[in-house]
């Protein structure tokens, strides 16, 4: 058993490269977690990308219920625009174009849906 110099917990031998070592192998550097740290960025997040955040759960949810909601009346086309609306400022802000072009085809789907029925 030896004293880990970085994690200083106890470990046994083989958990070291040799017997001169005092790094553990979990420890060390390696080009692999060299490369890992490289591709994260530390940051935290703005003010506007936290309300997005709140806001696309709660379009989330509005679209998640949608479905069972359409054959009452059409209430799912309704909430479907909801959700789409909600969710756009978190997909906007994060520029996930995908799902930003997801939400507006929510939005001129179900909106053309509404229109065509009144
Ligand atoms: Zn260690």
């Amino acid at each position: 058993m030896r004293k880990c110099n970085v994690c200083k917990k106890n470990k046994p031998n083989f958990r070291y490269k040799n017997d001169k070592k005092l790094t553990c192998k979990s420890c060390e550097r390696t080009w692999v977690k060299y490369f890992l740290r490289l591709l994260v960025k530390q940051r935290r997040l703005t003010p506007y990308e936290r309300l997005g955040n709140r806001l696309g759960y709660m379009g989330t949810a509005f679209i998640m219920i949608s479905p069972y909601l359409l054959k009452y009346d059409d209430l799912g086309a309704y909430t479907y625009l909801i959700g789409a609306v909600l969710s756009l400022p978190q997909v906007w802000l994060a520029k996930q174009w995908n799902l930003v072009i997801v939400n507006f085809n929510l939005l001129i789907g179900y909106g053309l849906y509404i229109i065509n029925n009144i």
